[in-house]
């Protein structure tokens, strides 16, 4: 089969022919039917030899969506032909974490160097994609697999980071979005669907600041110097409940300090290299940072859910499984609106 492989550190990925895999004992095979292209793709292969861990040659996309066609053993085959999205941060399922659903924070994955798949593992970036459980197969109800494939993690991260919030974000209060790209977007309807939020996004782009008015955003700012004070005037001077960054360059992180008031969250989202002080008189009384990671299994099927119910959408540019090295160059000169998603 064909797939998108990252060969060789600093160079671009590359279509190549590989064996089609088989499912083991316990796993299931996906016919991949879309794949989403990510800003983590784009993190990890720009790292130095020294720092990038997820081995070589490595299968891209951790976000995926295909219709199960061939179950391992130990598997009933009771779900052959459903069509599912996958749950990417994959955990053992058994440690106390993992029972709550959040197998993003499983206790034991580095330990059993479980990977996820376009992170690791095999990703979804080729005709087939084997997962290591079925319970790693969401149902994707009759969703769209192109136009929802990105809502495995652009949506999934998006969530997560907004529900631990979402207790604050009453009536009156504010949300900071810094970065209107692939889960920015996501995450501007999302907070208008959860919350009477008033809500600000803030990106470097035009574009992107138009395409964060026309999904909802009550208020769109230019990043700039001026930033913070625009965006204290559209707070009526409190400054903002919560600011979820996907940028989190350490020119974000500041402007996200500079408005963030007291009691209110900043949520670092993006894989940017900044880092915030912290300290008694560092920041707002009971201010909080929190840097959260993906989400939930039980989340991704509310996002799906929210999705189905026609709250949230994604932007997508669609590519083929050949013209995937073209979709990175894309996103790199950052001229993609909203997400890139492959179809094999
Ligand atoms: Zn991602
Ligand atoms: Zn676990």
């Amino acid at each position: 089969m064909k797939a998108l492989q990252y060969r060789t550190i600093g160079a671009p990925p590359e279509i190549v022919e590989v064996e089609t895999p088989v499912p083991g004992p316990g796993q299931i095979r996906l016919k991949v039917t879309a794949a989403g292209v990510c800003h983590s793709d784009a993190f990890i292969m720009g790292l130095p030899a020294e720092q990038y861990t997820f081995g070589l040659p490595l299968t891209l996309g951790h976000e995926g969506v295909g219709v199960i066609d061939m179950v391992g053993d130990g598997v009933a085959g009771d779900r052959l032909g459903e069509s599912v999205a996958v749950y990417g941060p994959w955990g053992c399922g058994e440690c106390y974490t993992c029972s709550q659903g959040m197998e993003n924070y499983c206790e034991r994955a580095e330990a059993l160097h479980i990977t996820p798949p376009g992170l690791g593992s095999p990703g979804s970036m080729a005709e087939y994609i084997i997962l290591d459980s079925p319970r790693h197969a969401i149902p994707l109800g009759g969703l769209d697999p192109v136009k929802s494939v990105s809502l495995t993690d652009a949506g999934l991260t998006p969530y997560h980071a907004i529900k631990g919030s979402l207790a604050k974000l009453v009536p009156g209060s504010s949300a900071v979005v810094i970065g209107v790209g692939g889960l920015g977007h996501v995450a501007v309807q999302m907070l208008r669907a959860l919350s009477p939020a008033n809500v600000i996004a803030v990106d470097v782009d035009e574009e992107k600041l138009r395409l964060a008015s026309d999904v909802g955003a009550h208020h769109a700012v230019h990043s700039g110097h001026d930033a913070a004070a625009a965006i204290r005037g559209f707070t009526g001077d409190k400054g903002a409940t919560a600011v979820f960054d996907f940028v989190a360059a350490q020119a974000t992180l500041d402007l996200g300090k500079a408005v963030v008031h007291t009691n209110g969250d900043q949520v670092l989202v993006g894989v940017g290299a900044g880092v915030l002080g912290v300290g008694v008189l560092a920041g707002p009384y009971d201010s909080t940072i929190r840097a959260p990671y993906w989400g939930s299994r039980s989340e991704l099927f509310e996002v799906l859910e929210l999705a189905r119910c026609g709250l949230v959408h994604v932007e997508t540019e669609v590519f083929s499984l050949d013209d995937a090295p073209t979709a990175y160059e894309r996103l790199h000169a950052g001229t993609l609106r909203g997400r890139a998603v492959i179809v094999p």
